[in-house]
């Protein structure tokens, strides 16, 4: 079965054709930098995370670009209340967003841009905007997009431009005084006291919100992508003006598939910054292993809305868990069989496991079906359960044991614990290092020193002799 995506845009689920076989160019929308990431925040980079090691794990390499927006008015708010530049706080919150996907297991993309690094293309492009009659400068040195100069505005979020102008003014986009039309958006906005701001021949100014994406999309990727992708807050107006600038100033269909996932909610309200009904990444950390966070978020369909609760926190550490132990347990096994062949017996087993593969695969390439992809995982757990014990051989037990983890890992899932390194084996190891420069062996003392380091211990040399600690 080859995979499908559910396009926004065309509200079906499509197969997914790559522009260029064998490879995928991927947009995704990044946070604004002005605080600690929230776990709704974190829904997005989790699923598209995920469904990036899908594709990866089918054999496509993945260009995935994921923007931080480190200029806006959020930012500038919080750096005038602390009395620092905007920069302290984004390049403050970048680093800690940074910390929370590294602890989430979500890969690093292969290009975060950062906006404030892009100005230049943002210049041109909205002069080329200017030049092709879709934008225009108000007296006050604003650039507006004119939004009815872009015939399909309004295909992403199946609205009617008529309908916009009319009645429901909750849709309008909002609206400031020197626009020829209501529905007209900012490409540029001149500067405001103590503000950040950049020279453009305009006025001195900074760029409006939705410019910066079509431009580093263009930049990175490209002027036709395969996946733009985002929380769905963004199909409007962010994704429906990243369209209308895209191909008004390129010529050509910006992103070929939409997709957006639903929103993570409180006590059924989405849970956001502004209503305060949140919880940090942090927050959670410290009460859960982020792996629970991660196989919590992918216990529902990414299109699907998920509601926080204890509940179904507590729900999902025990499944993290039975897959955690599960693996426990065959490395055990693993450690004391006396066996190293296949039996024809366990072969047969073997082929049986490789339907929870293909199943896997199959949840997968609907619509990245990561719901049913778990619940195949937890069947093969089951399988191993039932089939793994002291008699079995060791490449039955690797197999399944490999299976498992290869299997979570497209998830994103962590299930094999790292072997604990013993205090007695670190002593001997820095006992060691000490006989090492005794004899001026110093390689070998760092090589000791290293070794340490990368399981997590850190050694320090003082005048009372070598200390140690987990870091
Ligand atoms: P923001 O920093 O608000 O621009 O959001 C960054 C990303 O998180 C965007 O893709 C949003 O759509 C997404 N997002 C924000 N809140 C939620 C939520 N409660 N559930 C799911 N996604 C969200
Ligand atoms: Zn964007």
């Amino acid at each position: 079965m080859s995979l499908k995506i559910y396009n926004t845009l065309s509200k079906k689920k499509e197969d997914f054709v790559p522009l260029e076989p064998g490879k995928v160019k991927m947009y995704v929308c990044g946070p604004t930098v002005y605080n600690l990431i929230h776990i709704g925040n974190a829904r997005p980079m989790i699923v598209f995370d995920t469904a990036r090691r899908y594709m990866e794990h089918k054999g496509y390499e993945v260009n995935y670009v994921s923007n931080f927006t480190d200029v806006d008015d959020k930012i500038i708010k919080k750096a005038i209340e602390e009395g620092v530049d905007s920069e302290v706080i984004s390049t403050r919150y970048i680093e800690e967003c940074k910390k929370d996907m590294a602890a989430m297991n979500v890969k690093p993309a292969t290009t975060h841009p950062l906006a404030t690094q892009e100005i230049d293309g943002m210049l041109e492009m909205i002069q080329t905007l200017i030049d092709k009659g879709h934008a225009y400068t108000a007296a006050d040195g604003t650039v507006y997009f004119r939004t009815r100069s872009f015939k399909e505005y309004g295909k992403l979020s199946h609205k009617n431009l008529d309908d916009l102008r009319g009645g429901n003014r909750s849709l309008l986009v909002s609206g400031e005084d020197q626009k020829e039309d209501m529905l007209d958006f900012v490409l540029w906005k001149p500067k405001k006291e103590g503000e950040p701001y950049w020279d453009s021949c305009w006025c001195q100014g900074r760029p409006g919100w939705h410019i910066e994406c079509s431009v580093m999309s263009k930049k990175y990727l490209g002027d036709e992508i395969d996946i733009h992708a985002g929380g769905e807050d963004l199909v409007f107006p962010h994704h429906e003006n990243e369209i209308a600038q895209s191909e008004a100033a390129n010529g050509k269909t910006f992103a070929k598939y939409w997709m957006h996932n639903a929103f993570l909610n409180i006590d059924n309200r989405k849970m956001s910054k502004s209503a305060g009904n949140f919880f940090t990444v942090r927050d959670i950390s410290e009460k859960y292993d982020l792996q629970v966070l991660r196989f919590f978020m992918l216990s529902a369909h990414y299109r699907s809305q998920l509601n926080f609760s204890d509940q179904l926190m507590e729900a999902a550490k025990s499944g993290y868990e039975r897959i955690v132990t599960s693996v426990d347990n065959l490395n055990f096994l693993l450690a004391n069989s006396k066996t190293e062949e296949l039996t024809e017996g366990e072969n047969a087993l073997l082929t049986e496991a490789e339907g929870f593969v293909s199943r896997f695969d199959e949840a997968m390439d609907d619509d990245f079906n990561t719901a049913d992809a778990l619940s195949v995982i937890f069947e093969l757990v089951k399988f191993a359960n039932t089939n793994a014990n002291e008699g079995s051989s060791i490449a039955f037990l690797k197999a399944l044991k490999e299976e498992i983890v290869m299997l979570s890992d497209i998830c994103g899932l962590i299930v094999e614990k790292q072997a604990e390194i013993l205090d007695s084996d670190i002593e001997a190891l820095i006992a060691e290092r000490q006989e090492a420069r005794k004899s001026k062996n110093f390689a070998r003392a760092d090589e000791i020193r290293d070794e340490l380091l990368k399981k997590g211990i850190v050694l320090e040399d003082t005048r009372e002799g070598v200390k140690w600690k987990r870091a």
